[in-house]
């Protein structure tokens, strides 16, 4: 088997909560039960969201909870000249093109709303922009894509009607998640990909950027989300704490309880949660590869 190499990548917007901790350990755990490399990501591409010094907190976070990175983490912000490129082989192959539309003119053109919540493109601009000034850029997408999780099991996407062609480099010069994502989990060599499952209904988006990209697909686990009492995801707009590390060890474990492991009572330091879960996270992976 070749060599196992995990990501978390978190956005900097705001700093580490029980949810976010939840995908970080999961990550980690994967990792070390394959006895990988686990790398830290600075997801920062949508600067103007990202707060100065955000992704420090969250180093310094990870850091207090005994989750350290095997190799320094990198920025998104510093691999525009990346995501260029990729834009430009899409480009060339036909499968991204030049959009002129107003998010007005979109509204008023969209059928219903994707899944998800935003328009799906109507297509107007597949055809050339007669002459309009391009503001963002598309990829085109075709039928859907199935893919297996290896939590969720087999899945499906229709990316024409659930989602429509969407956008890789914004209007206002900011590149999109799905772009930089793929771009970067194939320039880290990453092989499998542990996150939270409502990031779940982007993967179909990532593997048709892979494909037409000539990239290999990474082996995809998506985790329990964290509701907040309201039954929404935990988020900084409904009140996510920034977690209380003043006893990272009692983090750590309910972090390991909403992954369905429980670890004996008593006073345990970061080091044995950590040593504890690694050994339950890794007869759950031999389970699993025993069931295959
Ligand atoms: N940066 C994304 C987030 O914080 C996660 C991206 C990913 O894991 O693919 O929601």
């Amino acid at each position: 088997m070749g060599g196992y190499r995990g990501r978390f990548a978190p956005s900097p917007t705001g700093p580490l909560h029980a949810g976010s901790l939840v995908a970080a350990l999961a990550s980690w755990l994967d990792a070390r039960a394959h006895g990988g490399q686990w790398l830290v990501r600075i997801e920062d591409v949508d600067g103007p969201r990202c707060p100065p010094g955000m992704a420090e907190l969250i180093l310094g976070q990870l850091d207090a909870l005994g989750l350290q990175p095997d190799e320094p983490p990198v920025r998104q912000s510093h691999s525009g000249d990346l995501y260029q490129a990729a834009l430009d082989r899409l480009i060339a192959s036909g499968h991204a093109y030049g959009c002129a539309c107003t998010r007005a003119e979109i509204a008023a053109a969209a059928g219903p709303r994707a899944k998800h919540g935003e328009l799906v493109y109507p297509g107007t601009c597949r055809k050339g922009t007669n002459g309009r000034p391009v503001r963002a850029w598309r990829f085109r997408v075709e039928g859907h894509v199935d893919w297996l999780d290896r939590r969720l099991g087999a899945q499906s996407q229709d990316l024409e009607t659930e989602v429509g062609d969407f956008v890789l480099k914004r209007a206002d010069g900011l590149w999109a998640y799905q772009l930089a994502v793929v771009v970067d989990d194939a320039d880290q060599g990453i092989t499998d990909i542990v996150r939270g499952e409502d990031l779940a209904d982007n993967t179909p988006r990532q593997i048709a950027l892979q494909r037409a990209l000539g990239l290999p697909t990474p082996r995809y686990l998506h985790t329990p989300l964290v509701l907040a009492e309201d039954g929404h995801k935990l988020s900084k707009q409904n009140g996510a704490a920034a977690l209380d590390l003043r006893d990272p060890a009692a983090r750590l474990r309910e972090a390991a309880h909403r992954l369905g492991m429980r670890l004996p009572q008593g006073p345990l330091g970061v080091e044995d949660v950590l040593a504890g879960v690694v050994s339950r996270w890794e007869a759950l992976v031999r389970d699993s590869a025993g069931q295959r």
